[in-house]
């Protein structure tokens, strides 16, 4: 319900001209729009989880509406060091890609050449040397491509009933029980492959195809040097994907992660993405003393110069936002209309809080 208002307003606001107007007014020209994207199914993921992969045909959608509508796309650094000296081109938009993941080198990197745009990949890089797919990703899809069956008791893998996987619920319970059977284990990410293709076993998966299209597999090291090479800008992910609250271990991570980039691009990625969005303050100064410039989040909003640095604000765009949505968030429309849903939202807490 909440969707077909929002749907009916955003229409009437671009029937009204005012998405033209936002967006070639002197309040957008002051504001970067950093869009994130995750992955470009090879072959169903983006019905296994519609937040995080697109369609190809709808990733080209948007590149189009892109194009047609005379977006400035601009590389994150330069963006940001515009932004900086509030010297933005009208309607500037940068593109960013997290995690990395093998579909990007195959289906986004020619889009992005036949379109001409620059983007930013935040990658991860524990898996890069390694031709297999992560592993709780790839439990969590098998069981998905599965869920019209029952995953039978085995012990083998940690799964101690039957588990019917028609439910989301029950799919992610029993993803949880064998990525913690494996954790408990101490598993290898080796002997976590070995895992993941037992299982695949048992679901009648097949597994050597889902490893020969590379699925859920990070780019390799060859791949990555070849997009950096040719322009592409790789910056800082985390090397195994996580946020250690321990602060020698967090800075292990962003280490390992920089050195391994670093030897693949002959650049020394600087910008950093949370994985997850997960941030707490705490991480600034951490962050700030390995010498990282700028660091993106999940959090919807359009960065302007007054952004802190560390906490950028980004557009998540899923399979489940429609062009109209999108739209709204490349004008500007949709960043002020979600301001103010926050700020009366605030208001109501606060009113609550004293009645
Ligand atoms: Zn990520």
């Amino acid at each position: 319900m909440q969707k077909r208002i929002r749907d009916t307003l955003l229409r009437t606001l671009k029937a009204a001209g005012v998405f033209d107007r936002v967006r070639d007014g002197r309040w957008r020209r002051r504001q970067l729009l950093i869009l994130c994207y995750h992955g470009v199914a090879i072959e169903d993921e983006n019905l296994w989880t519609p937040a995080l992969f697109l369609a190809p045909s709808r990733l080209r959608d948007r590149f189009e509406m892109l194009k047609q509508k005379d977006y400035h796309v601009l590389p994150l650094i330069e963006g940001l060091e515009r932004l900086r000296r509030n010297d933005l081109p009208p309607r500037s938009v940068v593109l960013t890609f997290d995690d990395g993941t093998y579909d990007f080198y195959k289906l986004t990197y020619p889009l992005l050449r036949e379109y001409g745009f620059p983007a930013t990949v935040y990658q991860t890089t524990h898996y890069c040397s390694r031709r297999m797919p992560v592993f709780n990703l790839i439990c969590s899809y098998m069981l998905w491509k599965r869920r019209e069956t029952v995953l039978p008791a085995a012990r083998s893998i940690g799964i101690m009933r039957d588990m019917p996987l028609e439910a989301r619920g029950s799919r992610e319970t029993a993803t949880h029980q064998i990525v913690a059977f494996a954790d408990q284990e101490q598993l290898s990410t080796e002997q976590k492959n070995e895992l993941a293709a037992e299982l695949a076993r048992r679901l009648g998966v097949d597994y050597p195809d889902l490893l020969r299209q590379r699925i859920l597999q990070l780019m390799s090291p060859q791949e990555i040097a070849e997009l950096a090479a040719a322009g592409i800008s790789f910056e800082l992910h985390t090397h195994r994907h996580r946020m250690p609250r321990d602060r020698a271990l967090f800075e292990r991570e962003i280490l390992d992660n920089r050195d391994a980039i670093e030897t693949l691009t002959k650049r020394r990625p600087a910008h950093f993405c949370y994985p997850g969005g997960d941030y707490e303050r705490l991480f600034l100064p951490w962050l700030a003393e390995l010498g990282v410039v700028s660091a993106s989040t999940c959090d919807p909003g359009l960065a302007s110069v007054r952004s802190q640095m560390l906490l950028l604000p980004r557009f998540v765009d899923t399979t489940g936002q429609t062009a109209l949505e999108f739209e709204s968030w490349l004008t500007g429309v949709g960043a002020l209309m979600a301001a103010r849903a926050q700020a009366v939202w605030s208001r109501n807490r606060s009113l609550d809080r004293r009645s």
